[in-house]
């Protein structure tokens, strides 16, 4: 956890946000400028930077993160009709939030 963290503060319950899940590893709340019909974030409860800081130590629950978008997506009903599972990674990548997040994008008609 980081204290200046946005996300490590709305983990906290610190800051709002719009919870769809809270498990024990990892959280889903909606984004809050949505770029899609469903714009989803599952985010971890572990504070990492971004992608490029994760190490073998973080398989599991990078895998949990995308098992998580999968279920999600289902329980959305976007799973057949087709989503995006987005990483953002650094400056360059679009990353604004720097504490690793998925991206789960859909619902277009
Ligand atoms: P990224 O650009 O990959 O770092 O994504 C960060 C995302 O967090 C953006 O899509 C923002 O719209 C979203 N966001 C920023 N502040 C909040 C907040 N307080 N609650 C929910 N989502 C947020
Ligand atoms: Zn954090």
């Amino acid at each position: 956890m980081q204290k200046d963290c946005l996300f490590c503060q709305i983990i906290r319950g610190e800051k709002p946000a719009d919870f769809l899940f809270k498990g024990e590893s990892l959280v889903v709340f909606k984004d809050i400028y949505p770029e899609a019909p469903v714009h989803l974030l599952i985010v971890p409860r572990i504070h990492i930077r971004s992608i490029n800081e994760v190490t073998d130590k973080d398989k599991e629950i990078i895998s949990q993160m995308i098992l998580k978008g999968q279920e999600t997506a289902k329980d959305q009903g976007i799973a057949a009709s087709g989503y995006k599972l987005l990483f953002n990674v650094e400056r360059g990548g679009g990353q604004a939030i720097f504490h690793v997040h998925l991206h789960l994008l859909g619902g277009w008609r």
